[in-house]
């Protein structure tokens, strides 16, 4: 039996009708930009967060982007964050025109090492954006100390993890600025592109608003240059839909990594060292990827992939050695754990719709290939 790594198709067949519905109104108005569709979903996705305020926005590549034009962090300013995550939580730096600053991941969570973060901060550092990666809040209180004694604004990449919690507390509800992504790939994910901001701070919800859409906020006059950032209409619709049902998913996400761990524990693979499960630090690891670490991973993975069962790496290249950020001057060995974790990690599926024989399908071939070899 074929697993796929994500079913979005048996996804879409639980919500079809609303879903349906929800776009026809959206043609039937023909209002694509803007509008009330879009501030629903801000409201609704605050709410959800735990934040006052929120911005719709274009992708969450352009929520981080977005938010560092906010603080006008560009030229001669320096960021800090991880190696080890998606491009675009560095990317977005750059493309702000400020220097992106590495500070190696923790091993166990993958988020990153707050122990190692104040010895990178100069007198040049603007803000600390935390990657809350794989469903998993990085641990946020001595970053919120240190970004309080240097004076540091905090973006958090929340683009894994809206709903995920630790001490109480919401994923982008902690810093000044929380960005989401609803790439369809994402626990809450649109038809297409989208994401959004989240804050407590009105001021910077109006610049946030007004920076969407090329600086304006009366059509024709700008105060600011900003870009066209704007969530589409037809995108927010179907977010909102999918807001109501993300607590039942992520509910079956988390069973789905709970059956795992029993799974490999069983199987033996973990006490062999041969598979790692994933750790949970945070209280509520909403597991937008169950990532386990496995020996030999790469002639694993040609085994899944040639029976048939779904997996992806992330992220097989850490970012400080990306050929387009070579002109940092990092090199191999200066971020060990984010390396070692390029060449070990693995990720499996663990969307809600899957079934309990899947996931034993699953471990046992990954049994079979090490039973085999
Ligand atoms: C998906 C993702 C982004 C970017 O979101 P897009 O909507 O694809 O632009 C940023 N950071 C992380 C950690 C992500 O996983």
């Amino acid at each position: 039996m074929k697993i796929p790594l994500l079913d979005l198709k048996a996804q879409y067949a639980t919500i079809k009708d609303e879903i349906d519905a929800a776009v026809a109104e959206v043609f039937a108005s023909q209002m694509f930009i803007m509008g009330a569709k879009v501030t629903e979903c801000e409201k609704a996705v605050a709410a959800y967060s735990d934040c006052s305020f929120a911005v719709g926005v274009s992708s969450g590549t352009d929520a981080l982007l977005v938010s560092l034009m906010a603080e006008n962090i560009g030229k001669g300013d320096e960021v800090i964050t991880t190696p080890y995550s998606f491009f675009a939580s560095v990317g977005s730096i750059v493309r702000a025109g400020a220097r992106p600053v590495f500070v190696d991941i923790d091993p166990q969570t993958y988020t990153i090492n707050v122990n190692e973060i104040e010895e990178k901060i100069t007198e040049r550092t603007k803000a600390i954006i935390p990657v809350h990666l794989f469903g998993q809040m990085a641990d946020m209180p001595p970053i919120l100390a240190l970004a309080e004694k240097h004076g540091l604004v905090i973006i958090e990449d929340a683009a894994q993890a809206i709903g995920s919690e630790d001490c109480g507390k919401r994923a982008g509800s902690l810093g000044q600025y929380g960005c989401f992504s609803f790439f369809p790939s994402k626990n809450l994910g649109a038809a297409g592109d989208a994401g959004m901001v989240v804050t407590n701070d009105h001021k910077r919800t109006k610049i946030l608003a007004s920076l969407r859409n090329h600086g304006s906020e009366i059509k024709y006059y700008h105060q600011l240059v900003g870009g066209n950032f704007r969530l589409d209409a037809l995108q927010a619709a179907v977010v909102s839909v999918k807001l109501s049902y993300l607590d039942r998913w992520t509910a079956a996400r988390q069973e789905n990594a709970r059956r795992y761990d029993r799974l490999f524990n069983q199987s033996g693979l973990v006490e062999n060292e041969l598979v790692l499960t994933p750790h949970t630090r945070a209280t509520r690891h909403i597991f937008n990827q169950y990532n386990i670490r496995a020996f030999r991973r790469d002639e694993l993975c040609q085994y899944l992939r040639e029976n048939e069962i779904g997996h992806e790496v992330y992220y097989p290249v850490p970012l400080h050695l990306q050929d387009c950020f070579s002109y940092l001057g990092y090199g191999e060995g200066d971020f060990p754990h984010s390396e070692t974790a390029a060449k070990e990690t693995l990720a499996l599926p663990v969307y809600p719709e899957m079934t309990s024989i899947q996931q034993e399908q699953v471990v046992s071939t990954i049994a079979e290939f090490y039973a085999a070899t």
